[in-house]
C-alpha cells in the first residue's frame, strides 16, 4: 500500500462549506473593523525570537514554535500579533497616535490540542496604540460587540476585570513579591480548568505562604452584580493606590460602554486573570453559553508594551477573537451556513463540440455578476448531473446545439427540481433573483 501522508498534530485540513463559512466570517469581521476606521497592517508570520520574547512571559513562551534559520538566526512563529505590532509602532516614525489598526491570520502555539483548542489557528485582531483612556477599551468592545450583532448573536458576556485590582488585592493581602504575584495570577488563569483547590496548591506549592493566600482570597468580591461587586472593592481595596485605579477605570469602562448600549453584556469578574504577562490593566474575555463558556476572544490593556520595544511610550488595549472558536459559536446557534462554492451555475456542455460555446455563456455570465461552474472534463450529461447534485449548485444549465441556436437555455432549480426555459439575455437576471 501507498504510504499514507498526516497531518500536524492539532492542525486542520477545511474545505467546502466549513472553509468558505470561515471565509466568509472572516470577511465580515474585518468589514467591521474597517468601519470603525481600523487600518491595514501586515506583519511577518515569523519574528526574531527575542521580539516574540520581549513581553509575554512565560506561559506562551513555553508555547512559541522556535527554528533556527539557515543564517543560524533564533526565529519563532508569531503566536500572536501583539508582539509585532509593538515592534512596529516603536520602529516606524510615520505612524500616527493614535493609531488603529487589525490583523488578520494565522497564529500559531505548541498547545496540547484539545476540542476548540488548535496549533495552528486564526485571530482577528483590532488594537489602539497611543491613548490612556478608557474610551479605548469601550471602542474595543463596541467593536467586538457589532461584529458580534452582524451575525445576529445576543447570547454572549464580556467577562472584564483589571490587573491592577489583582495587584492591590496581592498587596493588601501581603503577596509583594512579583515572582509570587505571577504565581497566583498563574494558578487563577486555571481556575476554569483545574478548580480551586488544585489552584491553591499550585501556588502554595510555587512559594506562596498559604496564610497569604487565604487573605487575598478574602479580598476577592464573592457578590454577584457589578455594583455589589465595585462596592465590596471599595471596602477592600479602595484606599490602596493601585486598586483606587482599578476601580475608578472599571467604573469608567461600563459608563462609556453603557452609552454604546453595551452595559448588559458586561460583567465584572474577579477571577478573571489571562494568561499573558503584559496586560497593565483592563482584561476581558468574551464567551457564549454556546460554546461551554470557554471563551472565544479576549484582550485588554498593555501600557508598557511600546516603550519595551524602544518606542515612545504609548497606551495600547486590544482584543483578538479566535476565528475557529467564533465559528463554532455561531455555527451552534445556527447563525451561519453555506453552500460547498459560491457559484449559483453549473453549465454543462452536452458534448465537446459545446465546449467552446460553453465558455462564451461562462464569461457572458459572469460579466453580469452570476459566479459561475463550467463543468469540465468533457463527461456525459448525466455524470455530469449527478456531479451538481453532489455540490449541490442551486442551479443547471445544458448546453446543447439546440440551445445554442434558439439561444434559450433550460434553467433547472435543482432544490426544487422544476426546469424552464430562458432567453440567454435574461439568464443572468433569472439566477440572481
Ligand atoms: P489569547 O491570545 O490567548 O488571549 O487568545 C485569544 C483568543 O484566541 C482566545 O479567546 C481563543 O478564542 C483563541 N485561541 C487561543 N488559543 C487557541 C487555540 N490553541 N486554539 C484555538 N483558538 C485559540
Amino acid at each position: 500500500m501507498a504510504k499514507q501522508f498526516t497531518r500536524p498534530k492539532g492542525t486542520r485540513d477545511i474545505y467546502y462549506e466549513e472553509a468558505l463559512i470561515r471565509r466568509r466570517v472572516i470577511d465580515r469581521v474585518r468589514d467591521v473593523f474597517l468601519s470603525f476606521g481600523f487600518s491595514d497592517l501586515d506583519t511577518p508570520a515569523f519574528e526574531l525570537l527575542e521580539t516574540l520574547q520581549a513581553k509575554s512571559g512565560p506561559e506562551v513562551e513555553e508555547q512559541i514554535y522556535v527554528f533556527d534559520d539557515k543564517g543560524g538566526r533564533r526565529m519563532g512563529l508569531r503566536f500572536e500579533f501583539t508582539a509585532s505590532l509593538g515592534r512596529v509602532v516603536a520602529s516606524q516614525d510615520d505612524i500616527v497616535r493614535p493609531f488603529k489598526r487589525y490583523q488578520i491570520g494565522k497564529v500559531w502555539r505548541y498547545e496540547s490540542p484539545q476540542s476548540n483548542r488548535y496549533r495552528e489557528f486564526y485571530q482577528a485582531d483590532v488594537d489602539i496604540v497611543g491613548p490612556y483612556t478608557m474610551d479605548c477599551e469601550a471602542e474595543i468592545m463596541t467593536v467586538v460587540a457589532s461584529a458580534l450583532a452582524e451575525f445576529g448573536l445576543d447570547d454572549y458576556v464580556f467577562l472584564l476585570w483589571n490587573r491592577k485590582l489583582l495587584k492591590a488585592q496581592l498587596a493588601v493581602a501581603g503577596i509583594e513579591d512579583e515572582a509570587l504575584q505571577g504565581a497566583v495570577m498563574r494558578g487563577l488563569d486555571k481556575l476554569d480548568k483545574i478548580g480551586g483547590e488544585a489552584v491553591r496548591k499550585y501556588v502554595v506549592e510555587s512559594g506562596v505562604p498559604e496564610a497569604l493566600y487565604e487573605r487575598f482570597m478574602a479580598l476577592v468580591p464573592q457578590e454577584e452584580g457589578n455594583e455589589a461587586i465595585l462596592e465590596s472593592l471599595e471596602r477592600t481595596v479602595g484606599e490602596h493606590p493601585q486598586g483606587r485605579e482599578g476601580i475608578d477605570e472599571l467604573r469608567e469602562i461600563l459608563r462609556l460602554a453603557a452609552g454604546g448600549g453595551l452595559a448588559e453584556h458586561i460583567q465584572l469578574t474577579p477571577f478573571l486573570v489571562r494568561g499573558l504577562d503584559y496586560y497593565t490593566g483592563a482584561i476581558f474575555e468574551v464567551r457564549s453559553p454556546a460554546l461551554d463558556n470557554i471563551s472565544f476572544g479576549g484582550g485588554g490593556r498593555y501600557d508598557t508594551m511600546v516603550r519595551l520595544f524602544g518606542g515612545q511610550d504609548a497606551g495600547a488595549v486590544g482584543f483578538a477573537f479566535g476565528v475557529e472558536r467564533l465559528v463554532a459559536v455561531l455555527t451552534e446557534k445556527g447563525l451561519v451556513s453555506g453552500p460547498r462554492c459560491e457559484a449559483l451555475v453549473m453549465l454543462a456542455p452536452r458534448n465537446k463540440a459545446l465546449v467552446a460555446q460553453t465558455f462564451g455563456l461562462a464569461r457572458e455570465l459572469r460579466a453580469a455578476g452570476v459566479p459561475v461552474f463550467q463543468h469540465l472534463g468533457a463527461q456525459k450529461l448525466a455524470k455530469q448531473l449527478a456531479y451538481a447534485d453532489r455540490m449541490g449548485f442551486p442551479y443547471v444549465v445544458v448546453v446543447g446545439e439546440q440551445e445554442v441556436e434558439s439561444d434559450v437555455f433550460p434553467l433547472k432549480d435543482l432544490r426544487t427540481g422544476e426546469q424552464i426555459e430562458v432567453p440567454r439575455a435574461e439568464l443572468a437576471a433569472r439566477i440572481l433573483a
